[in-house]
């Protein structure tokens, strides 16, 4: 049985089934999960979606206001199934591992190179964007049809891990875009909404990391940070961070992007970004992370200058590494 096949006959033989997606979870991470809970509700499946901390940013997302959030998590022993979405490795659930552990059965549904198999069905295609273009992959081969509100959660996802049709774009991405668009999602204010539409203090974050940013290694490297008090003085909460990275990506000179978010307890969250030459996913991997070749992570307890040095250091190695592999 191919795993297209065993993952139509364990959803069509659940009564009950769990969602989970990754702990801070970004674009692909709730629209995989709205996406896949409406498809779930549309073949009148018993489903529940509990994200503990989901992004508002996200509100407008058909199913979010039916997300269940907050401490509180739902009881395992009500599922049969549990679906694990963009979750590359087990310490990616942080407060949801003991309830993916307590369900039987698992499918995972995921696009990261890093991910370590863990589920009893694992459908990882790396190749894709996206955990939503995999997606659109399984529903297709479930027999489910795109409507509109499952679009338009599976076409935020492919948008936002694509930055844009930026990355990881292929023809098949726009093909499954196409599909999409067709179920009258409104794509334009869509991509508005995730990447334009701001607010005044996000816009004086966004400064404040831009006065802190330095060049290294020749202007190869950029790097910048945020602080608590940082959110504190502008009421904001880390999630409105998110896409600052880019700004370092955007140098004319540089090769790679860090940002350091400092955390409640004192340790750093890092995101990484290359451009077109390393492989960032090795070098998060060197500090207990991972991710993609172009986009990776990892947390880190040291301070801010120590981190700094030594992932300048290790992406001053893997860039040796990558010059020798070219003249090889
Ligand atoms: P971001 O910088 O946007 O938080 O994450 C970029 C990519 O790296 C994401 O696809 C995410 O899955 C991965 N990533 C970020 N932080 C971590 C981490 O701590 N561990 C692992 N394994 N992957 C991470
Ligand atoms: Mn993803």
């Amino acid at each position: 049985m191919s795993v297209l096949e065993n993952i139509k006959e364990n959803i069509d033989n659940s009564k009950s089934i769990l969602i989970l997606t990754h702990v801070n979870p970004d674009g692909d991470a709730i629209g995989s999960t709205l996406g896949f809970y409406n498809a779930m509700k549309k073949i009148e499946k018993k489903v529940v979606a509990y994200i503990p901390v989901p992004d508002k940013a996200f509100s407008f997302l058909p199913g979010y206001s039916e997300l269940l959030t907050g401490p509180t998590k739902p009881n395992a022993s009500d599922f049969d199934l549990v679906v694990a979405l963009d979750v590359s490795d087990l310490t990616r659930f942080e407060d949801t591992l003991d309830l993916f552990n307590a369900i039987d059965n698992s499918i995972c549904i995921d696009h990261h190179i890093t991910n370590q198999n863990y589920a009893d069905i694992n459908y990882i295609n790396a190749v894709a964007s996206s955990t939503c273009e995999n997606l659109m992959v399984i529903l297709a081969s479930m027999g489910i049809a795109i409507n509109k509100e499952i679009g338009e959660c599976l076409y935020t996802g492919i948008l936002t891990d694509t930055g844009g049709f930026r990355y990881s774009c292929k023809a098949e991405t726009m093909e499954m875009v196409a599909t999409i668009m067709e179920t009258g999602v409104n794509t334009a204010k869509i991509y508005r909404t995730v990447f334009d539409v701001t607010t005044l203090n996000r816009t004086k974050l966004v400064g404040r990391c831009i006065d802190r940013m330095e060049l290294l290694e020749d202007g190869k490297v950029a790097f910048t940070y945020m602080t608590l008090k940082d959110l504190e003085d502008l009421s904001l909460e880390e999630a409105d961070s998110e896409g600052i990275v880019n700004l370092g990506r955007n140098i004319d000179t540089t090769e790679v992007s860090i940002f350091a978010k400092e955390r409640p307890d004192g340790s750093y969250k890092l995101s990484l970004r290359s451009n077109d030459f390393i492989d960032i996913s090795i070098v998060a991997s060197k500090f207990g992370g991972g991710g993609h070749v172009r986009a990776a992570g990892f947390e880190s307890a040291m301070p801010i200058e120590q981190i700094k040095q030594i992932i300048i250091d290790e992406v001053r190695k893997q860039y040796e590494k990558e010059e020798k592999n070219e003249e090889a």
